[in-house]
């Protein structure tokens, strides 16, 4: 998920293990930590935005770009680095990475990449692991081997997969989305339930939205506050109001019909 623009390249895993160790005090130590093509997913910014203390808006303001480069057809979120030379992650500094407990699910997973897909709830995750080989990297030359497992449980990756999965069924779910006509307000609304979760937030809380849908009250409690239980509601949400999947149930009202605008 995150790319570094140049000397990068892929290859397979031979086995399930590799070398490598990363510290500071190793000579390339922060170098990864620039000029990164570095997708953000709902939970890395629901991590990173709390862990600063900002709303959803000022984050996505101030720190990260809308690209439609990543995926056919929905905008991804990618992390804005800085415009010195050297095009440095905002969250770098000499001693590291600043959001370190909260940095970006790319971040911790490296040297691995993971390609994943997850077309529905029933179907388990298909994925595959690879190494990325940064030119500049010499964490690749220490002798530290690592199972795949270890290296995932040990950065914190588990977790991050787990939660990042729910979002992987939005966006390599092969249903069609609709219409064209609605595609505009679909991909807005996309946006806000992927990355805004406060915007998101006040959308349901300040709309007839529980009105008209059933939410069981110790749920809606959560939802107020907790913005984890907010981002997977969310998930629940964008694919009944994408795909119309029946995760989210309409109460019993004969005139009503489904809507994405309540
Ligand atoms: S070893 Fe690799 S991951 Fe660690 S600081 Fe150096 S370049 Fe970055
Ligand atoms: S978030 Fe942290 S680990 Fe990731 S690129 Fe920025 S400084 Fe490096």
């Amino acid at each position: 998920m995150s790319e570094k623009k140049s000397d990068i390249s892929f290859t397979p895993l031979t086995g399930n293990t590799f070398k490598f160790r990363c510290y500071k005090g190793i000579q390339c130590f922060t170098d990864c930590c620039a000029d990164l093509n570095l997708v953000l997913t709902p939970y890395d910014i629901v991590r990173i935005k709390n862990r600063l203390g900002m709303l959803s808006d000022a984050f996505l303001n101030k720190h990260t770009d809308t690209t439609m480069e990543n995926h056919p057809q929905f905008p991804m979120v990618k992390l804005k680095m800085l415009s010195d030379e050297k095009r440095r992650c905002p969250f770098v500094s000499p001693d590291g990475c600043t959001i370190y407990e909260d940095r970006p699910g790319a971040c911790r997973i490296y040297p691995l990449g993971r390609a994943a897909t997850k077309p529905d709830a029933q179907r388990g995750t298909r994925e595959k692991f690879f190494i990325v080989n940064e030119e500049h990297c010499l964490g690749f030359k220490e002798d530290k081997e690592w199972t795949i497992e270890e290296w995932l449980t040990n950065e914190g990756v588990d977790e991050y997969n787990t939660m990042n999965d729910q979002w992987l069924e939005i966006i390599t779910s092969q249903k069609t989305i609709g219409p064209e006509k609605d595609l505009h307000q679909k991909i807005q609304m996309f946006s806000m339930a992927s990355y805004n979760l406060d915007k998101f937030r006040e959308f349901i809380f300040k709309s007839r939205f529980f009105e008209r849908f059933e939410v069981e009250s110790g749920l809606k409690s959560k939802l107020a506050s907790d913005d984890v239980e907010l981002m997977k509601f969310a998930f629940d949400w964008l694919k009944f109001s994408l795909f119309g999947e029946k995760t989210i149930q309409i109460k019993d009202e004969p005139s009503l019909e489904r809507t994405t605008n309540p």
